[in-house]
């Protein structure tokens, strides 16, 4: 909605002539209200060819010029108004030259009471000085003191007006090619960039195949060589059962008492040779039970385990190794229901492997068994009360043939727990301890309850 008009000039379009002084005025008026000069030139432009249209069809126009404050937008704007003096054809007015609407913010055909006017209108820069009453007045004023100049000089301005327009054009169009060539210049930079970006990613990319490709070799290298050392310690174990077995019977007869008689130095040196091929023979066992354990030929018999009957049976066996009265063996009633499935044999064995050890190395206190529910899987943790094992060991004793030096040494081959691990590995769970020197040692069995 527009509103408030205030007049600045008026003048009439009769002649030919005329039309240049439309346009004259038109940049006048423009210029006092502030627009722009580029502005300015698009005012008069538009103006000149609306009244030639008008003088043509109609034979003339009365033009008004005002400055009005726009309520929607609150801005001001010159409003230039041209009243037809006869009925327009078809009462519509369509500029011939299509371009002239784009050259105003607005041009439109506008019916008011019993008359009809074609309207543009053009925004006034913020820029611009502001356009109070009095100002208005005093343009006003100005503009009428203003005689318009002649056809000629009219077409010398348009003239001075065409010439820096072009001016300007081939001003922009040096800026753009200074602009496409430093584009040009940008995207080269760039591409070189993703070039070289791209070489040093598919040499990286190279190096790491090459990595790979070296540590499947390194792999497989190490897969075979831990193959044949377990294919060896089997090999050898075996060989050599048959003939402990054959030197621990034979120490048997020899010590006999349907035997002859042998004087105490001969038995004495008996009884060495058949306790050291008993140790040996448990040795050659446990190395024959690790062999079988890495090479994956220990297939698990999965079942569903009951804890309670596993744990009582420990109890009943493992007493009889507990022979220190300082020690305490406590295998604790696991909470019900304790079922698992697993491989009763092979858990069996772990569980008394390790209250074993606890028994041998716990001087006095006690070695207690005991079960626990933790979500999805089963916690077994055998703990004591023996001498602890220092953390930087944490990790060896599960290595083969690892002891902890000093006193704790009281024999035994030191595959035990390197055989438990992998035992608890092939039921799907994992070994592990804490301990510390001088505060006793826990180690933990977790199993998930429904096996591996
Ligand atoms: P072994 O008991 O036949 O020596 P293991 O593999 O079972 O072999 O144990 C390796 C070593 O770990 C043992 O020699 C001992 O030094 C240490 N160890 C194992 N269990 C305990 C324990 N409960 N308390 C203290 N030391 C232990």
């Amino acid at each position: 909605m527009t509103t408030s008009a205030m007049p600045l000039l008026a003048m009439a379009l009769r002649v030919e002539h005329d039309i240049f002084v439309v346009r004259q005025r038109g940049r006048e008026v423009a210029a006092a209200v502030g627009l722009e000069h580029q502005d300015q030139v698009r005012i008069a432009t538009a103006l000149s060819e609306v009244a030639r249209d008008l003088l043509r069809a109609v034979g003339g126009a009365d033009v008004t010029f005002a400055v009005t404050a726009d309520a929607d937008d609150g801005r001001q704007h010159l409003r230039i108004d041209l009243a037809p003096v006869g009925p327009l054809p078809g009462g519509r007015y369509e500029p011939q030259s299509g371009a002239v609407a784009r050259l105003v913010d607005r041009l439109d055909m506008v019916v008011g009471k019993g008359d009809t006017v074609v309207r543009m209108s053009r925004r006034v820069p913020v820029t611009a000085q502001a356009l109070t009453p009095e100002r208005l007045a005093e343009l006003r004023a100005a503009l009428g003191e203003s005689a318009p100049g002649s056809a000629l000089d009219e077409l010398t301005a348009q003239n001075q007006q065409l010439i820096a327009a072009l001016d300007e054009v081939r001003s922009q169009r040096d800026e753009l090619a200074v602009l496409n060539e430093e584009l040009a210049e940008t995207n080269r930079g760039v591409m070189a960039l993703y070039n070289q970006l791209t070489e040093e990613l598919e040499e990286t990319n190279r190096g790491v195949v090459a990595l790979y490709g070296e540590l499947d070799e390194k792999s497989a290298q190490l897969r075979a060589a831990s193959e044949s050392k377990s294919r060896f310690l089997a090999n050898v174990s075996h060989e050599l059962r048959a003939p402990v077995t054959a030197i621990i019977g034979l120490g048997r007869l020899l010590a006999d008492s349907s035997s002859d008689p042998l004087t105490a130095e001969q038995a004495r040196q008996v009884g060495l040779i058949r306790s050291s091929a008993a140790d040996l023979l448990a040795l050659v066992n446990e190395l024959l039970d690790l062999a079988k354990a890495e090479s994956g030929r220990i297939e698990p018999d999965w079942t569903e385990v009951d804890l309670r009957p596993v744990f009582g049976q420990l109890r009943g066996t493992l007493r009889a190794l507990a022979t220190r009265p300082e020690v305490e063996l406590v295998v604790e009633e696991p909470p019900a229901p304790a079922v698992l499935r697993t491989d009763e044999v092979l858990l069996a064995q772990v569980l008394r492997n390790l209250l074993h050890n606890g028994l041998k190395f716990t001087e006095r206190g006690e070695v207690r068994l005991r079960a626990e529910r933790r979500g999805d899987r089963w916690q077994l943790t055998v703990s004591d009360t023996g001498p602890g094992i220092p953390a930087e060991l944490h990790e060896r004793i599960f290595e083969e043939f690892y002891q902890v030096p000093g006193k704790t040494r009281v024999g035994g081959t030191g595959l035990g727990l390197p055989y438990a691990r992998r035992l608890v590995t092939l039921l799907g769970g994992t070994l592990d301890l804490a301990s510390e020197p001088g505060r006793g040692s826990t180690f933990t069995v977790s199993l998930p309850v429904d096996g591996a």
